[in-house]
């Protein structure tokens, strides 16, 4: 079978583990740093968006000239895995901020909810078929607000911290930093699919 060709967004923050994850999984894993390697690919099949510092990373997306392809690779149906700041990126509208970065998952997503310096944290969680899995929270976002064609997938006292849209998944905390790797398996069986 053909090797799944992923992106990971590699501008700043936690990619290098997303990247090692998918080492694990047998996949090999090609960093976006620039818009060469962007354009190096005529058809990724799936995109990863890591946690860190979502001001910065949207800025460096627009500097990099990475904004425009990857907004509309995920509008024409780009299978995308975001997590925490990478979430923020994808959100429609942020909570109290009239900031938007790529806007194509409809869903308002606050920043820091659990607090700046105390928020993080782990607990274990059922994220769509996967229980019982270790999610860590670091400066974590959660999901305010979805529209009716966002499936949620995982919740902590009512908050939604996972969701899925047609082809984007959004994760507000970092699977990348466990050794359990079913999240990353099932969004590689999403990018096989579409
Ligand atoms: N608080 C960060 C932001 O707003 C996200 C935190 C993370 O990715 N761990 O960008």
């Amino acid at each position: 079978m053909k090797e799944l060709t992923i992106a990971v967004l590699a501008v700043q923050g936690a990619f290098r583990e997303h990247e090692d994850m998918l080492r694990r999984l047998g996949c090999t894993p090609h960093e976006i740093r620039e818009r060469a390697d962007w354009d190096a690919c005529p058809h990724w099949d799936g995109l990863i968006l890591p946690g860190g510092e979502s001001t910065v990373q949207g800025k460096l997306l627009h500097e990099l000239h990475l904004f425009e392809p990857i907004r509309q690779a995920i509008r024409d149906g780009l299978p995308v895995f975001a997590t925490c700041a990478g979430l923020i990126l994808l959100a429609e509208h942020l909570a109290d901020d009239e900031t938007v970065h790529l806007g194509t998952l409809p869903v308002t997503v606050r920043r820091n909810a659990y607090g700046r310096q105390l928020g993080s944290f782990s607990q274990n969680i059922d994220c769509g078929p996967v229980k019982d899995y270790p999610a860590i929270f670091i400066r974590a976002p959660y999901i305010e607000q979805v529209s009716a064609k966002v499936t949620p997938l995982a919740a902590i006292d009512n908050h939604i911290v996972a969701a899925r849209y047609q082809n984007q998944i959004g994760l507000a905390f970092h699977p990348e930093l466990t050794d359990d790797t079913r999240i990353h398996e099932a969004f590689l069986d999403l990018a096989k699919k579409e």
